[in-house]
């Protein structure tokens, strides 16, 4: 019996987020992504969500290294917190390896790794694990699918990807080479991203977004070009500054990460802007609107974006006006849509002129649809499969579209967050819920589980609060100066004086009617009676729900 090998999904199944798994052969494990997820308004005031990492308590020993299949945050924003606690080596291609590298700086968590570049088609040890790695085409520059030799046969993840067959560097995907795999010695097991699993088609290529781009500069002579991206989407960068060179401009970055990837997909040979037409955004002052192109991050109007401060007129590097013409050359992330359409108002409002994809085709996808996995399955033919990367329903419309393919229902796992499947000589076992699998997240110094901080701060976002305090002699039975009410949000300018001073009437009643009983008085009983007569008093009069906090001191 070959030793089996264990995968647990610490993340980015169930979501599109925080992608992170480990996989143990042999009493090794190897990190395969460690993403980020973007707290939604369900969790107010958190900045990241972590994979569940307590699966790594008690094995950062065995930790022989992490792959990072490509540079987007939702597969490398968690690794400076993986840092913080466990040392292990990170591979990847070259481009993520920079953008790894200014995260990880950023964090000071630099010494604690080594960075490995690894080039496509590379084959290396890493632990145990013979890896070997396969360009793919996907919305960032030198995505790799890991082909992971084990005791368990051949293990395939595709990483992030969409098949374009005319991708803007030339660099394919290796489905030659999938395909020689599959033949021998056979793929045992497939995990395959399934982000689009539930849309009919195929991705558009993203060379087909250059025409477009061409015919946005040729529609706006003699006006100033601002474009709006993902930073780290290169090749929609090149196709801009193409278009922008092409028509004779010069071209200028705005927003710190665009400048960074810009910077570092130049010295890597990934993005090329002719010397003379790359300008400096100070410089371009004095340059006519209609020679400048602007290359800018702020796509999803992120609010301390660039472009987000200058839509509001609040920007010291960029003035909007009734020159500029804004391209939004991307498209809402989910969650994302108000705010974006806000800033495009406000754009508007600005005087610009503003082009988004509802226009013209300004973007495509990272992701492949369904003729795209189809393609993919039909080349990997694995024994096994998991669907990965997606929102429970991706990840059952990839199951079916397997089963469509010909792959047994049988030899399909849909597994979530903190589930492990094992493979061994008989196949391939789900192991549910090894690990919580619940949402770590992150805020300034603290890591925490407990969501409960999150119920109270929607209750104060919405609703406010009310805090009563009253100080008490317990000897003499009485109170010490008067009750206060003060509140926060709960009551706008018009009402909070009245409104207020009716509730402190009404808790001063409520103590003093205590203090006249017999009770033995004790800070608890206090603050409850204050507590009912207050949200009786809000209750009635309001009809709101603030929260309610009562505060008795006895002397
Ligand atoms: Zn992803
Ligand atoms: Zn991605």
């Amino acid at each position: 019996m070959a030793e089996p090998v264990q995968i647990t999904f610490l993340g980015g199944l169930g979501d599109i987020g925080r992608n992170c798994a480990a996989i143990e052969m042999g009493g090794e494990l190897l990190l395969l992504d460690c993403g980020q997820l973007f707290a939604d308004h369900t969790m107010p005031g958190a900045e990241t969500v972590l994979p569940d990492f307590s699966y790594l308590e008690g094995k950062g020993d065995r930790i022989v290294g992490c792959i990072t299949t490509h540079g987007h945050e939702d597969h490398i924003g968690a690794l400076s917190h993986a840092l913080r606690k466990y040392e292990f080596p990170i591979f990847g291609s070259p481009f993520t390896m920079g953008m790894v590298r200014s995260r990880l700086d950023e964090a000071g968590v630099l010494g604690r790794t080594h960075l490995i570049p690894v080039a496509d088609h590379e084959r290396l040890a890493i632990g145990s694990f013979e890896c070997e790695f396969l360009p793919v085409t996907h919305s960032v520059p030198s995505g790799l699918i890991s082909v992971i030799n084990t005791s368990q046969g051949v293990i395939v993840h595709s990483s992030d990807f969409k098949l374009d067959h005319t991708p803007v560097d030339g660099r394919l995907t290796d489905m030659d080479r999938l395909k020689a795999l599959s033949a021998d010695p056979g793929i045992r097991l497939l995990l395959c991203d399934s982000t689009n699993a539930d849309v009919p088609g195929a991705t558009a290529s993203e060379s087909e977004i250059g025409p477009v781009l061409e015919q946005v500069f040729a529609d706006n002579v003699g006006r100033r070009v601002i474009t709006a991206s993902f930073s780290s989407h290169v090749h929609r960068v090149q196709q801009v500054a193409d278009a922008a060179v092409g028509a004779g401009r010069k071209v200028a970055t705005l927003g710190m990460s665009m400048k960074r990837n810009v910077q570092l997909a130049r010295e890597l040979g990934l993005l090329t802007i002719p010397e003379a037409s790359f300008i400096d955004l100070d410089n371009a002052g004095d340059l006519a609107p209609g020679d400048v192109c602007v290359i800018s991050t702020g796509s999803q109007a992120e609010s301390r974006s660039a472009l987000a401060m200058a839509a509001k007129g609040e920007s010291r590097w960029l003035q909007i006006d009734e020159h500029d013409t804004v391209v939004m050359s991307s498209t809402p992330v989910p969650g994302n849509e108000a705010q974006v359409w806000e800033m495009v108002d406000n754009l508007v409002r600005q005087g610009a002129k503003v082009l988004h994809t509802g226009h013209l085709g300004l973007h495509t996808s990272g992701h492949g649809k369904q003729e795209e996995l189809k393609e993919l399955h039909a080349t990997v033919k694995p024994e096994w499969f998991v669907p990965v990367h997606g929102e429970f329903h991706h990840m059952i419309a990839h199951a079916d579209l397997a089963e469509g393919m010909g792959l047994s229902a049988d030899n399909i796992v849909v597994a979530v967050d903190g589930d492990q499947v094992v493979l061994d000589d008989n196949g391939l076992t789900l192991r549910e819920k090894v690990v919580p699998g619940t949402y770590t997240f992150v805020q300034g110094t603290i890591t925490e589980d407990d969501h409960a901080v999150f119920g109270d701060r929607l209750i104060l976002g919405e609703q406010g609060v009310v805090v009563a305090t009253a100080t008490v002699d317990v000897k003499a039975r009485k109170l010490v100066g008067p009750v206060s009410v003060v509140s926060r949000g709960w009551l706008g300018g018009e009402f909070v004086g009245t409104i207020t001073d009716e509730a402190t009437e009404r808790v001063t009643e409520a103590v003093e009617e205590m203090l006249a009983g017999t009770d033995q008085l004790h800070a608890e009983a206090i603050e409850r009676k204050m507590r009912r007569s207050v949200g009786q008093f809000v209750s009635s009069r309001t009809g709101r729900r603030p929260m309610i906090m009562p505060v008795a001191t006895l002397r």
